[in-house]
C-alpha cells in the first residue's frame, strides 16, 4: 500500500500509507459513533499536528458532534519532548458536564497528553477520553490514558499527515520517518 507513492525530500521511508490511514480512521469512527450515540461529544483537537486527523475523523463519524481546538507549546525545531507544556490557545467553550474526546496526533513520552488531561479533568467534563492516531513504542513513556490508538509505531521521529519537522512536511498524505540527515543539518 505504501509502495509506489512519491516520496518527498527528507522522507527516509513511508511508515503508513494514506489509504491505510483512512481505513483505520473509518474503524475508529465506527467505535466512537457507537460509544457516544446521541450524546453530542466535543472533539478537542490539539493544534497544529492533529488538524489533519481531526478533519478526517470527524467526517468519518456520522453522529452529531462539536469541535474545538487547543494549542500547546511543542518542541520547536527539536525532536525530543522537554516535558515543559504551555497552553497557547485554550478552548472556546465550557466542557463541564460534556463528553469530551481529546484528538491527538501522536503520543510520544506522554507528557503533553498527561498535562492536557489534568487541565481538562479539573473542568469537570462528564467524561474524558483520548483518541490518538499514533503511539510510539517507548519503554520509558509514562502510563497515560489513550482509549483508541490508530497505529503503534517504532520510536523514530515521524513526519506527515499533520506532523511537522520545523514547521514543514505537515501536508504529506502519509506518515513517514524523517531522514536523520535533515536534523543533523546535512
Ligand atoms: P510527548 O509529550 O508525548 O512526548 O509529545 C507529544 C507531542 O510531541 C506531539 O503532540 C507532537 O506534537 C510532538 N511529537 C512527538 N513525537 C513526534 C514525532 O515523531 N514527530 C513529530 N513531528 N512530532 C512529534
Amino acid at each position: 500500500m505504501t509502495d509506489g507513492e512519491p516520496r518527498a525530500d527528507g522522507v527516509a521511508r513511508i511508515l503508513i500509507g494514506d489509504q491505510e490511514i483512512q481505513l483505520r480512521i473509518g474503524e475508529m469512527a465506527i467505535a466512537l459513533d457507537a460509544t457516544y450515540g446521541d450524546d453530542v461529544p466535543l472533539l478537542v483537537g490539539v493544534l497544529n499536528g492533529a488538524v489533519t486527523f481531526m478533519t478526517d475523523l470527524m467526517r468519518a463519524m456520522t453522529i452529531a458532534l462539536e469541535i474545538d481546538f487547543m494549542a500547546v507549546s511543542s518542541y520547536g525545531a527539536a525532536t525530543q519532548s522537554s516535558g515543559v507544556v504551555r497552553i497557547l490557545k485554550d478552548l472556546d467553550r465550557e466542557i463541564e458536564g460534556r463528553r469530551v474526546v481529546v484528538v491527538e496526533d501522536i503520543v510520544d513520552s506522554g507528557l503533553t497528553l498527561q498535562y492536557l488531561l489534568d487541565v481538562l479533568e479539573r473542568r469537570n467534563p462528564r467524561d474524558l477520553r483520548v483518541v490518538a492516531l499514533l503511539k510510539k513504542e517507548k519503554p520509558n513513556a509514562i502510563a497515560v490514558q489513550v482509549d483508541h490508538i490508530g497505529f503503534t509505531i517504532p520510536d523514530e521521529f515521524v513526519i506527515g499527515y499533520g506532523l511537522d519537522y520545523a514547521g514543514k512536511y505537515r501536508n504529506l498524505p502519509y506518515v513517514a520517518v524523517l531522514d536523520p540527515r535533515i536534523y543533523a543539518g546535512e
